[in-house]
Protein backbone atom coordinates (compact mmCIF):
# COMPACT_ATOMS: atom_id res chain seq x y z
CA UNK A 1 0.00 0.00 0.00
CA UNK A 2 1.32 3.46 -0.90
CA UNK A 3 1.30 5.89 2.15
CA UNK A 4 2.28 9.56 2.64
CA UNK A 5 6.24 9.51 4.15
CA UNK A 6 7.11 12.92 2.77
CA UNK A 7 7.74 14.02 5.99
CA UNK A 8 9.16 10.59 7.93
CA UNK A 9 12.66 10.07 6.41
CA UNK A 10 13.60 13.13 7.81
CA UNK A 11 12.73 12.34 11.20
CA UNK A 12 13.46 8.88 12.01
CA UNK A 13 17.15 9.26 11.79
CA UNK A 14 18.37 11.91 14.01
CA UNK A 15 18.54 11.76 17.58
CA UNK A 16 20.90 13.62 20.32
CA UNK A 17 24.30 12.43 20.25
CA UNK A 18 24.82 13.45 23.80
CA UNK A 19 22.04 10.91 25.00
CA UNK A 20 20.20 14.42 26.40
CA UNK A 21 16.47 15.04 26.00
CA UNK A 22 16.51 17.81 23.73
CA UNK A 23 14.18 16.55 20.97
CA UNK A 24 10.43 18.57 21.23
CA UNK A 25 7.77 16.91 19.58
CA UNK A 26 4.44 18.83 19.88
CA UNK A 27 1.09 17.84 17.75
CA UNK A 28 -1.21 20.49 18.54
CA UNK A 29 -5.12 20.96 17.24
CA UNK A 30 -4.70 25.09 17.31
CA UNK A 31 -6.71 25.87 19.71
CA UNK A 32 -6.28 24.63 23.24
CA UNK A 33 -3.53 26.90 23.93
CA UNK A 34 -4.27 25.82 27.67
CA UNK A 35 -2.72 22.75 27.30
CA UNK A 36 0.75 23.87 25.57
CA UNK A 37 1.05 25.45 28.76
CA UNK A 38 0.26 23.09 30.84
CA UNK A 39 2.65 21.12 29.00
CA UNK A 40 5.64 23.42 29.75
CA UNK A 41 4.95 23.84 33.36
CA UNK A 42 5.50 20.44 34.55
CA UNK A 43 8.25 19.45 31.75
CA UNK A 44 10.32 22.50 33.61
CA UNK A 45 9.63 21.23 36.89
CA UNK A 46 11.06 18.30 35.35
CA UNK A 47 14.17 18.74 33.17
CA UNK A 48 17.58 20.15 34.31
CA UNK A 49 20.84 21.86 33.81
CA UNK A 50 21.34 21.69 29.50
CA UNK A 51 17.98 19.96 29.05
CA UNK A 52 16.14 22.06 31.06
CA UNK A 53 18.09 25.22 28.60
CA UNK A 54 17.38 24.02 26.14
CA UNK A 55 13.56 23.11 26.28
CA UNK A 56 13.07 27.00 27.35
CA UNK A 57 14.99 28.06 23.76
CA UNK A 58 12.88 25.75 21.99
CA UNK A 59 9.42 25.90 23.50
CA UNK A 60 10.04 29.56 23.09
CA UNK A 61 10.90 29.04 19.08
CA UNK A 62 7.81 26.73 19.05
CA UNK A 63 5.39 29.37 20.37
CA UNK A 64 6.62 32.23 17.62
CA UNK A 65 6.17 30.03 14.75
CA UNK A 66 2.36 29.06 16.43
CA UNK A 67 1.84 32.70 16.96
CA UNK A 68 2.50 33.49 13.32
CA UNK A 69 0.60 29.80 11.85
CA UNK A 70 -2.64 30.17 14.12
CA UNK A 71 -5.54 27.96 13.53
CA UNK A 72 -4.22 25.02 11.62
CA UNK A 73 -3.21 21.89 13.11
CA UNK A 74 0.95 21.32 13.71
CA UNK A 75 3.02 18.57 14.40
CA UNK A 76 6.16 20.41 15.39
CA UNK A 77 9.59 18.59 15.70
CA UNK A 78 12.30 21.03 17.15
CA UNK A 79 15.76 21.53 19.20
CA UNK A 80 17.50 24.57 19.92
CA UNK A 81 20.52 22.34 20.62
CA UNK A 82 20.62 20.54 17.47
CA UNK A 83 19.45 23.57 15.42
CA UNK A 84 16.16 21.62 14.12
CA UNK A 85 13.44 22.84 13.16
CA UNK A 86 10.31 21.10 11.17
CA UNK A 87 6.76 22.02 10.93
CA UNK A 88 3.89 20.21 9.29
CA UNK A 89 0.39 21.76 9.01
CA UNK A 90 -2.64 18.80 8.79
CA UNK A 91 -6.06 19.43 7.49
CA UNK A 92 -7.28 17.33 10.33
CA UNK A 93 -7.23 17.00 13.87
CA UNK A 94 -4.32 15.78 15.52
CA UNK A 95 -4.54 14.60 19.13
CA UNK A 96 -2.93 17.28 21.49
CA UNK A 97 0.58 15.74 22.74
CA UNK A 98 3.64 17.52 23.76
CA UNK A 99 7.08 14.64 24.26
CA UNK A 100 10.88 15.65 25.37
CA UNK A 101 12.76 13.00 23.98
CA UNK A 102 16.34 11.85 22.48
CA UNK A 103 14.94 11.98 19.02
CA UNK A 104 11.50 12.97 17.61
CA UNK A 105 8.15 11.24 18.87
CA UNK A 106 6.99 10.05 15.45
CA UNK A 107 4.20 8.08 16.26
CA UNK A 108 1.24 10.19 15.26
CA UNK A 109 2.68 11.19 12.58
CA UNK A 110 3.23 7.32 11.03
CA UNK A 111 -0.29 7.09 12.06
CA UNK A 112 -1.48 9.91 10.48
CA UNK A 113 0.43 8.76 7.44
CA UNK A 114 -1.13 5.14 7.07
CA UNK A 115 -4.34 6.76 6.95
CA UNK A 116 -3.67 8.86 3.96
CA UNK A 117 -3.00 6.66 1.04
CA UNK A 118 -1.62 8.47 -2.18
CA UNK A 119 -4.95 8.37 -4.52
CA UNK A 120 -6.04 10.49 -7.36
CA UNK A 121 -9.62 11.71 -7.99
CA UNK A 122 -11.20 12.33 -11.49
CA UNK A 123 -14.24 14.76 -11.44
CA UNK A 124 -16.26 15.32 -14.45
CA UNK A 125 -18.80 15.77 -16.99
CA UNK A 126 -19.12 15.75 -20.17
CA UNK A 127 -17.44 18.79 -21.22
CA UNK A 128 -15.12 19.89 -18.00
CA UNK A 129 -13.06 17.50 -16.00
CA UNK A 130 -10.79 18.29 -13.49
CA UNK A 131 -7.88 15.35 -12.14
CA UNK A 132 -6.95 15.90 -7.91
CA UNK A 133 -4.47 14.24 -6.47
CA UNK A 134 -4.13 13.44 -2.95
CA UNK A 135 -1.24 12.79 -0.76
CA UNK A 136 0.33 13.44 2.56
CA UNK A 137 -2.88 14.98 3.46
CA UNK A 138 -3.27 17.53 0.84
CA UNK A 139 -5.32 17.54 -2.70
CA UNK A 140 -3.56 19.41 -5.16
CA UNK A 141 -5.25 20.10 -8.83
CA UNK A 142 -3.36 18.58 -11.17
CA UNK A 143 -5.14 19.57 -14.80
CA UNK A 144 -8.23 21.43 -15.02
CA UNK A 145 -9.61 20.69 -18.47
CA UNK A 146 -12.54 21.84 -20.39
CA UNK A 147 -14.13 21.18 -24.19
CA UNK A 148 -16.27 23.38 -26.45
CA UNK A 149 -19.11 20.69 -26.71
CA UNK A 150 -22.27 21.55 -28.51
CA UNK A 151 -25.04 22.26 -26.60
CA UNK A 152 -27.24 19.69 -26.05
CA UNK A 153 -30.15 21.08 -28.39
CA UNK A 154 -29.34 21.56 -31.75
CA UNK A 155 -29.56 25.29 -33.70
CA UNK A 156 -30.80 25.66 -36.91
CA UNK A 157 -29.90 24.21 -40.46
CA UNK A 158 -28.02 20.42 -39.20
CA UNK A 159 -30.45 17.66 -38.93
CA UNK A 160 -30.77 16.46 -35.94
CA UNK A 161 -28.79 13.18 -36.65
CA UNK A 162 -25.62 14.61 -37.84
CA UNK A 163 -25.78 16.91 -34.63
CA UNK A 164 -25.99 14.25 -32.19
CA UNK A 165 -23.32 12.72 -34.17
CA UNK A 166 -20.86 15.92 -33.81
CA UNK A 167 -21.43 16.15 -30.47
CA UNK A 168 -20.49 12.46 -29.81
CA UNK A 169 -17.51 12.51 -31.64
CA UNK A 170 -16.60 16.01 -29.35
CA UNK A 171 -17.30 14.40 -26.13
CA UNK A 172 -14.96 11.20 -26.95
CA UNK A 173 -12.72 13.39 -28.14
CA UNK A 174 -12.83 15.17 -25.04
CA UNK A 175 -12.31 11.92 -22.81
CA UNK A 176 -9.66 10.92 -24.71
CA UNK A 177 -7.85 13.74 -23.66
CA UNK A 178 -8.65 13.31 -20.04
CA UNK A 179 -7.74 9.71 -20.52
CA UNK A 180 -4.29 10.88 -21.84
CA UNK A 181 -4.19 12.97 -19.06
CA UNK A 182 -4.89 10.49 -16.36
CA UNK A 183 -2.43 8.10 -17.78
CA UNK A 184 0.65 10.55 -16.85
CA UNK A 185 -0.86 11.05 -13.57
CA UNK A 186 -1.99 7.60 -12.35
CA UNK A 187 -1.98 3.79 -11.98
CA UNK A 188 -3.82 3.07 -9.30
CA UNK A 189 -5.85 4.58 -6.11
CA UNK A 190 -8.48 6.02 -8.53
CA UNK A 191 -11.81 7.35 -8.26
CA UNK A 192 -14.24 8.29 -10.78
CA UNK A 193 -16.54 11.26 -9.83
CA UNK A 194 -19.45 13.29 -11.26
CA UNK A 195 -22.97 13.60 -12.33
CA UNK A 196 -24.83 11.30 -15.03
CA UNK A 197 -23.07 8.65 -17.62
CA UNK A 198 -20.22 10.24 -17.99
CA UNK A 199 -17.82 8.58 -15.60
CA UNK A 200 -18.59 5.23 -17.12
CA UNK A 201 -18.32 6.16 -20.54
CA UNK A 202 -15.02 7.51 -19.76
CA UNK A 203 -13.88 4.28 -17.56
CA UNK A 204 -14.82 1.82 -20.43
CA UNK A 205 -12.56 4.21 -22.50
CA UNK A 206 -9.87 3.47 -19.58
CA UNK A 207 -6.37 0.85 -20.93
CA UNK A 208 -7.87 -2.15 -19.16
CA UNK A 209 -4.53 -1.42 -16.42
CA UNK A 210 -6.06 1.83 -15.51
CA UNK A 211 -9.70 0.58 -15.49
CA UNK A 212 -8.16 -1.98 -12.17
CA UNK A 213 -6.71 0.89 -10.36
CA UNK A 214 -10.24 2.56 -10.08
CA UNK A 215 -11.62 1.69 -6.59
CA UNK A 216 -15.02 3.42 -6.78
CA UNK A 217 -17.61 5.71 -8.31
CA UNK A 218 -18.97 9.01 -6.66
CA UNK A 219 -21.81 10.52 -7.76
CA UNK A 220 -21.84 14.39 -7.33
CA UNK A 221 -22.54 17.76 -8.64
CA UNK A 222 -19.54 19.18 -10.61
CA UNK A 223 -19.56 21.86 -7.40
CA UNK A 224 -19.98 19.72 -4.66
CA UNK A 225 -16.51 19.30 -4.19
CA UNK A 226 -16.30 19.71 -0.55
CA UNK A 227 -18.98 16.75 0.06
CA UNK A 228 -16.97 15.12 -2.84
CA UNK A 229 -13.80 15.03 -0.95
CA UNK A 230 -15.40 13.86 2.55
CA UNK A 231 -17.07 10.94 0.62
CA UNK A 232 -13.94 10.04 -0.86
CA UNK A 233 -11.97 10.36 2.22
CA UNK A 234 -14.41 7.61 3.99
CA UNK A 235 -13.74 5.13 0.91
CA UNK A 236 -9.94 5.64 1.27
CA UNK A 237 -10.38 4.97 4.88
CA UNK A 238 -12.98 2.22 4.58
CA UNK A 239 -10.18 0.48 2.13
CA UNK A 240 -7.31 1.00 4.71
CA UNK A 241 -9.03 -0.90 7.24
CA UNK A 242 -10.10 -3.66 4.35
CA UNK A 243 -5.80 -3.81 3.85
CA UNK A 244 -5.63 -4.17 7.72
CA UNK A 245 -7.78 -6.97 7.84
CA UNK A 246 -6.20 -8.82 4.89
CA UNK A 247 -2.41 -8.42 6.04
CA UNK A 248 -3.58 -9.31 9.81
CA UNK A 249 -5.25 -12.81 8.14
CA UNK A 250 -2.22 -13.55 5.98
CA UNK A 251 0.00 -12.92 9.22
CA UNK A 252 -2.49 -15.22 11.24
CA UNK A 253 -1.84 -18.01 8.46
CA UNK A 254 1.92 -17.25 8.36
CA UNK A 255 2.38 -17.68 12.12
CA UNK A 256 -0.30 -21.10 12.15
CA UNK A 257 2.19 -22.68 9.79
CA UNK A 258 5.08 -21.45 11.84
CA UNK A 259 5.98 -19.57 8.92
CA UNK A 260 7.10 -16.20 7.22
CA UNK A 261 5.77 -14.17 10.41
CA UNK A 262 6.31 -12.69 13.68
CA UNK A 263 4.15 -10.97 16.96
CA UNK A 264 4.82 -9.68 20.10
CA UNK A 265 7.14 -6.64 21.22
CA UNK A 266 10.24 -9.06 21.70
CA UNK A 267 10.21 -11.43 18.43
CA UNK A 268 9.63 -8.30 16.38
CA UNK A 269 12.09 -5.82 17.36
CA UNK A 270 14.61 -8.49 16.79
CA UNK A 271 13.12 -9.31 13.35
CA UNK A 272 13.12 -5.50 12.73
CA UNK A 273 16.74 -5.17 13.40
CA UNK A 274 17.54 -7.60 11.37
CA UNK A 275 15.44 -5.99 8.35
CA UNK A 276 13.46 -9.00 8.06
CA UNK A 277 9.96 -7.21 8.44
CA UNK A 278 8.24 -6.55 4.98
CA UNK A 279 5.01 -5.37 6.49
CA UNK A 280 4.04 -4.26 10.22
CA UNK A 281 0.97 -3.89 11.25
CA UNK A 282 0.95 -1.91 15.40
CA UNK A 283 -2.44 -1.72 17.08
CA UNK A 284 -3.11 2.06 17.69
CA UNK A 285 -2.49 4.33 20.52
CA UNK A 286 -0.68 1.78 22.32
CA UNK A 287 2.71 2.63 24.32
CA UNK A 288 5.39 0.36 25.86
CA UNK A 289 8.33 1.33 28.33
CA UNK A 290 11.96 0.41 26.80
CA UNK A 291 15.12 1.61 26.66
CA UNK A 292 17.83 2.79 24.76
CA UNK A 293 21.70 2.36 24.52
CA UNK A 294 22.17 5.22 21.81
CA UNK A 295 25.76 4.19 21.77
CA UNK A 296 25.52 0.47 21.44
CA UNK A 297 22.10 0.47 19.55
CA UNK A 298 20.87 -1.43 21.95
CA UNK A 299 17.22 -1.45 22.51
CA UNK A 300 14.85 -3.53 24.90
CA UNK A 301 11.76 -3.88 26.94
CA UNK A 302 11.31 -3.27 30.54
CA UNK A 303 13.46 -0.88 32.71
CA UNK A 304 17.52 -0.53 33.01
CA UNK A 305 19.37 2.70 33.52
CA UNK A 306 22.67 1.71 32.85
CA UNK A 307 23.36 -0.55 29.63
CA UNK A 308 24.99 -3.88 30.26
CA UNK A 309 26.96 -3.85 27.15
CA UNK A 310 29.07 -0.20 27.49
CA UNK A 311 28.18 0.64 31.29
CA UNK A 312 26.68 4.21 30.21
CA UNK A 313 23.33 5.90 30.94
CA UNK A 314 20.27 4.67 28.87
CA UNK A 315 17.24 6.48 27.89
CA UNK A 316 13.79 5.22 28.70
CA UNK A 317 11.85 5.07 25.31
CA UNK A 318 8.79 3.05 23.74
CA UNK A 319 9.61 0.04 22.28
CA UNK A 320 6.74 0.12 20.11
CA UNK A 321 7.44 3.74 18.62
CA UNK A 322 11.30 2.65 18.22
CA UNK A 323 9.99 -0.61 16.18
CA UNK A 324 8.03 1.43 14.02
CA UNK A 325 11.41 3.77 13.51
CA UNK A 326 13.21 0.98 12.68
CA UNK A 327 10.60 -0.68 10.31
CA UNK A 328 10.50 2.93 8.34
CA UNK A 329 14.53 2.69 8.07
CA UNK A 330 14.19 -0.76 6.60
CA UNK A 331 11.38 0.17 4.42
CA UNK A 332 8.78 -2.08 5.33
CA UNK A 333 5.25 -1.06 5.61
CA UNK A 334 4.12 -0.06 8.71
CA UNK A 335 0.47 0.23 9.40
CA UNK A 336 -1.81 0.67 12.43
CA UNK A 337 -4.96 -0.75 13.10
CA UNK A 338 -7.82 -1.46 15.80
CA UNK A 339 -8.87 -4.81 15.06
CA UNK A 340 -9.45 -6.90 18.27
CA UNK A 341 -7.36 -9.91 16.92
CA UNK A 342 -4.37 -7.71 16.85
CA UNK A 343 -5.14 -7.10 20.53
CA UNK A 344 -4.49 -10.77 21.34
CA UNK A 345 -1.33 -11.37 19.22
CA UNK A 346 -0.20 -7.60 19.14
CA UNK A 347 0.77 -4.61 19.90
CA UNK A 348 2.95 -5.47 17.01
CA UNK A 349 2.67 -8.21 14.56
CA UNK A 350 5.01 -8.31 11.36
CA UNK A 351 4.96 -10.62 7.99
CA UNK A 352 8.67 -11.11 6.94
CA UNK A 353 10.84 -11.29 3.87
CA UNK A 354 13.24 -14.25 4.66
CA UNK A 355 13.25 -16.30 7.92
ZN1 LIG B 1 25.68 0.68 25.55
Amino acid sequence: MKTCDKSLPGLIEIYDKDNLKTFVSLYFDGKDEHFIQHREKVIQHILKYDELKNFLKTINEIKTYLKKNKGSNHAIFASDKNNFFKAITFPVNVKNSLVVDVSPYIHQIAELADEWQVYTLVLLNSNHAKIFSFSCGELNTEKDLSADIMNKHKKGGMSQARFQRLRKGNIHTFLTEIVEALQKIARDNILLAGPGETKKHFRDMLPIMLQKGVIAEVNVDMDDEYGLFNETHEIMKEKGKQEHQRLLELIRIEILKNGLAVYGLKNTLTAVKNGQVEALLVEKDVKQKGWICERCQLIEEGILSICPACGKKTSEVDIVEEIVKIAERTDAIVEFSQDDNLKKIGPVVGLLRFK
